[in-house]
């Protein structure tokens, strides 16, 4: 049978022989490719800097490290993400505090954020949850007020605006997946963009065991030529030049996957708009969604008949998708001390949301079929 999944890579015969080039090159690690992949990220989001990591968690981890987090500071992030935004502060050391989320966008509440603030709060971070930037008004401001770094979480989001400005220019540090279901992938990878030459400086130098290899930035004295210096206790998260070359490619076609996501968002809204007890995202008139997931919101009788209609998508080959459980219900968090419902409006959001078929090449045949089965079950 048929399998549709709820997200999936796009990929080119110009990608394959972007990748095979630097197979048959001399540099397979990090280099050449990695650098012009980093210029032109920066270019495309509009930021001073970015930084290539071999993972969006790899890439969350250093920023945390690079905003100075450590032990007893605390986060203040969504619920309603993957468990990556929130463990990779716990490997810094930090406490993840969860603020509830706005039911409408499924994105952190500034409010929410702000009662959750205390004298060990060091940093918010908002997830652009199903590729929508939050509202970034309001928490620029009230991490402003706070004197709180703005660490985005923008793993859904390349390709987004929020006020006419790109996703990756708005927060102190904005971090990006390149897994193959998000807006453009190498496989594995992530990216920081930042327009501070501090974070920047701070994010190499963890992606690289906190070793420099500059004379200028030397703290002792140099040994000889072949001295390097191993300033700050880092890790191994470099992307290799091979998955750059692949980003490098993908990234050209970005503008084109973003407008193919947002003209199949806008069918699910025509073709699902006024269907009983379905609850269609929404995308605010002051921003442009990336539209990595489509989650719909099942009412009343449908919210209780969520995990069946669920099981009746998956039966009929549409890979649907529960994104997410709120972080603080999984085990580990729970061990922890985090008691269910601290977050009411990610719970009611969790139970009634199922995430559908939305990528690129989703055909119009399978998303007209997507949508008949939708309607048939409600
Ligand atoms: C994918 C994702 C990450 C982690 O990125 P990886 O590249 O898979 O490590 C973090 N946060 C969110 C919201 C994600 O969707």
């Amino acid at each position: 049978m048929k399998f549709i999944p709820y997200g999936r890579h796009t990929l080119t015969a110009q990608d394959i022989r972007a990748v095979v080039g630097v197979l048959k090159s001399d540099w397979l690690t990090q280099g050449p490719q990695v650098e012009k992949f980093e210029r032109e990220l920066a270019k495309i989001t509009g930021a001073r800097f970015a930084a290539a990591f071999s993972s969006g968690t790899a890439a969350l981890q250093a920023a945390y490290f690079a905003a100075g987090l450590s032990p007893g500071d605390e986060v203040i992030t969504s619920p309603l993400t993957f468990a990556a935004t929130a463990n990779a502060a716990l490997w810094q050391g930090a406490k993840a505090v969860f603020a509830d989320i706005e039911l409408e966008t499924g994105n952190i509440d500034p409010k929410e954020v702000e009662k959750k603030i205390t004298k060990r709060t060091r940093a918010i971070v908002p997830v652009d949850y199903a590729g929508l930037p939050c509202d970034y008004g309001a928490l620029r401001s009230i991490a402003r007020q706070h004197k709180l770094w703005l660490i985005e979480d923008a793993a859904h989001a390349l390709g987004a605006e929020y006020r006419g400005k790109k996703v990756g220019s708005i927060s102190d540090m904005t971090m990006f997946s390149f897994h193959p279901v998000k807006s453009i992938t190498t496989g594995e990878g992530g990216a920081v963009t930042t327009n501070r030459k501090d974070f920047y400086e701070r994010l190499l130098l963890f992606r690289n065991h906190g070793i420099t290899k500059d004379p200028t930035k030397f703290k002792f004295k140099s040994h000889g030529p072949w001295y390097q210096e191993m300033q700050e206790l880092g890790l191994n998260y470099r992307l290799t030049d091979v998955q750059a070359a692949l980003g490098l490619s993908q990234l050209k076609k970005l503008p084109e996957f973003v407008g193919l996501r947002r003209r199949i968002a806008a069918r699910y809204r025509k073709e699902l708009s006024g269907v009983k007890g379905l609850i269609l995202p929404q995308e605010p008139s002051d921003r442009r969604s990336a539209w990595h997931l489509y989650p719909v919101r099942f009412t009343g009788e449908f919210s209780r008949r969520r995990d069946e209609i669920f099981k009746k998508l998956r039966a009929a080959g549409i890979g649907v998708q529960v994104h997410y459980l709120p972080v603080y219900r999984y085990p580990y968090y729970r061990k922890l001390g985090y008691p269910k419902g601290i977050c009411p409006q990610a719970e009611v959001f969790f139970k009634s949301c199922i995430s559908i078929p939305i990528f690129p090449r989703l055909s119009r045949k399978d998303q007209k079929f997507v949508v008949k089965k939708l309607k048939s079950l409600g």
